[in-house]
């Protein structure tokens, strides 16, 4: 930039205006201020329509078809097919809509949050990680419960945000169109006796603060996370094309269920029963007045159109869990047990005692993790001291902790 005095002409619209602003460019060309303004704009223009053409083929590569990401989650989480399906299409419908809104299409298309309802252990935790390896876009798996606790509510939605910009390596052109799994969002709904000045017990703070992100707003998020501060940095971030997949156990839902409709929803009451009397995945049976019964805001509840249930773990469903998944548990001790050179085998009849000891607890496949995770790590311990045999898990062993031949 050369400033200079006196009479001259802009060497584009050859306006006189250029006695004390002007551009000075090679050649002795001189622009004035408004052509530089106008022809910025023009330029901006021309980046912002090929960004977002560029961003179309970017998007159009890394979109799945539904059956797709189905099959995918379908080898690592047992069973829950509805949940599978809901989340697929809603993946599908999710880039479709990215897709279609850069191309300014005068029909906008509205966002459709999910919420997974399901009993603890049943897998809604795991089909999030498990999306978050199949789709090609930043993903960030929180906890709502952890926002009530710092107590401080906005900054805490804020670091949600945050971690979804650091997952997008600080773009936040693409965090602007990444996935949020925010598990535990019952926890947040429950009314509370306790009134405190400084903390929002019920949760309803906590709920405003998510709808405002859910439902689209630009916010200001601080750098470092935590509390604003005067003195940090703020990204801005737009929330409108963010999908949200929401998850909880809804402990008690049932009741309400069972209070509109006069029967009981299968499956809540006996989390073990057998696959044909589970629930098996009635979405239509949990209705958003129901969830507003529990405790959620109407706003949220509204935001969270695409609800979808969880079966409860059957025993035979449990029995795949040890086996079948591509990381299964058993795939995971036996490649642990192979570094001391052992190759690990279990009988029908040891299957069924775990299965029986996990359904003693009634927290579906977390225990029968915690169960397996138990005696392996007994097993695992005097593993180095038996290299090159085989181990050949047995209730009986199970019992009496012998698990080679010479212990
Ligand atoms: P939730 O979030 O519903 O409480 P999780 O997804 O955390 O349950 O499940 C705990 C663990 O149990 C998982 O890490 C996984 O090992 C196992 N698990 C749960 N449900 C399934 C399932 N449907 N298929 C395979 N493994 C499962």
């Amino acid at each position: 930039m050369n400033q200079q005095s006196g009479a001259k002409k802009c060497s584009f619209c050859g306006s006189g205006l250029l006695s004390n602003n002007f551009f000075s460019g090679i050649d002795n060309t001189k622009l004035c201020f408004k052509c530089i303004y106008n022809s910025k704009e023009v330029l901006d223009k021309k980046i912002q329509v090929e960004t977002s053409k560029s961003n179309v083929f970017n998007l159009n590569k890394k979109i799945k078809k539904p059956s797709e990401i189905f099959n995918s989650l379908d080898k690592y989480v047992i069973g829950q097919n509805e949940a599978k399906k809901t989340l697929s299409v809603a993946i599908y419908n999710h880039f479709n809509r990215l897709i279609n809104n850069l191309k300014e299409s005068d029909l906008e298309i509205e966002k459709s949050n999910v919420l997974l309802i399901g009993p603890s252990g049943s897998g809604k935790t795991l089909l999030a990680k498990t999306l978050a390896k199949i789709v090609d876009l930043p993903f960030v798996i929180t906890d709502a419960t952890t926002l009530t606790e710092a107590g401080y509510v906005g900054d805490d939605v804020e670091n949600i945000l945050l971690r979804l910009i650091e997952k997008s390596d600080h773009n936040i052109e693409l965090a602007q169109k990444g996935i949020i799994f925010i598990d535990e969002i019952d926890k947040i709904g429950r009314k509370s006796e306790s009134v405190s000045i400084t903390r929002d017990v019920s949760g309803e703070g906590v709920q405003q603060a998510l709808l405002k992100i859910i439902e689209g707003t630009i916010s200001s998020v601080p750098v470092k996370g935590g509390r604003k501060h005067p003195q940090s940095e703020n990204l801005k971030i737009n929330t409108k094309d963010i999908l949200f997949i929401c998850g909880g156990a809804f402990i008690g839902i049932d009741k309400i269920i069972e209070n509109r409709t006069n029967h009981s929803p299968i499956g809540f009451k006996n989390p073990f029963m057998d696959d044909k009397k589970k629930y098996q995945g009635k979405a239509n049976e949990v209705l958003p007045e129901d969830l507003i019964k529990y405790g959620m805001i109407p706003e949220l509840v509204g935001r969270l159109p695409s609800i979808t249930t969880l079966d409860e773990l059957s025993s035979a469903d449990l029995r795949k869990i040890i086996l079948e998944p591509k990381n299964s548990l058993f795939a995971q001790f036996r490649k642990l047990l192979s570094y001391d050179d052992i190759d690990l085998e279990i009988t029908e009849e040891a299957i069924d005692f775990l299965i029986k000891e996990a359904n003693e607890v009634k927290l579906g496949a977390r225990m029968i993790k915690g169960v397996f995770e138990r005696i392996m790590r007994e097993a695992i311990f005097i593993a180095p001291e038996h290299k090159g045999e085989s181990l050949i898990l047995t209730p009986e062993n199970i019992k009496s902790k012998n698990y080679f031949k010479k212990n």
